[in-house]
């Protein structure tokens, strides 16, 4: 954390005395084209916030993959800040700022709460599929927002009492008390992301909720 805040601070220092061209160059379109440009002010203020809620991370250079792809003002998330303790992530890949701060808000105050409340012990990982991935919509000509890492799939919830309550297992074969745990995490989830999609939305989402930062609101 301190390497990441002293790396931070650095950022800052420098975009500030101008030692980083405040201008993008054109980002050549073949392979992943990385940037060196400080981030502008909206982006540096989110990963400001992303620090100051106690988040372990890593920024990331913005990259285009072309052909509609990208990972701009990403992050490598290494942990999450709870009430008590920090949880940990498996599996994530690189996220946008701001869909790694709703990703920290829900997961301290939507599913660290819930697991506390309703099965007796906190959170102390969340298990995903994924996040940055350059693909369309299942069945559609449309981008996915797997592919500018707005989108997370979060596929289990390990307890720190070793319980692992996953979606595939959990959301019509747990305890009834895992049941209503997934359906709080879901439904808090959509109080805090644009679009939400879980196994009631079709059998491609039996395993894993879909987290899909900002757009309009769609939750299933
Ligand atoms: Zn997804």
């Amino acid at each position: 954390m301190e390497r990441l805040t002293a790396l931070f601070l650095m950022t800052l220092f420098l975009a500030g005395c101008g030692a980083i061209p405040a201008k993008r160059t054109d980002a050549p379109l073949r392979g992943p084209a990385t940037t060196t440009i400080a981030p502008n002010p909206q982006a540096r203020q989110c990963l400001a916030r992303l620090g100051q809620e106690g988040s372990n991370f890593t920024p990331l250079p913005d990259k285009y993959y072309g052909a509609g792809c990208s990972t701009l003002n990403a992050v490598n998330l290494n942990a999450l800040q709870g009430d008590a303790a920090q949880f940990s992530l498996s599996n994530i890949g690189p996220v946008t700022c701001p869909t790694a701060n709703t990703l920290a808000g829900w997961a301290r105050f939507g599913v660290d709460r819930a697991a506390r409340q309703l099965l007796g012990s906190p959170l102390q990982r969340i298990e995903t599929m994924g996040s940055y991935s350059c693909r369309n919509v299942a069945g559609s000509g449309r981008r996915s927002a797997h592919a500018s890492a707005q989108a997370i799939d979060v596929s289990a919830f390990v307890l720190a009492d070793g319980r692992r309550i996953s979606v595939l297992d959990g959301w019509s074969g747990g305890s009834s008390a895992e049941r209503e745990f997934l359906r709080m995490v879901h439904s808090s989830a959509c109080k805090r992301f644009g679009t939400v999609l879980g196994p009631d939305y079709n059998a491609a989402h039996r395993n894993h909720l879909h987290l899909e930062e900002g757009g309009s609101s769609f939750c299933r």
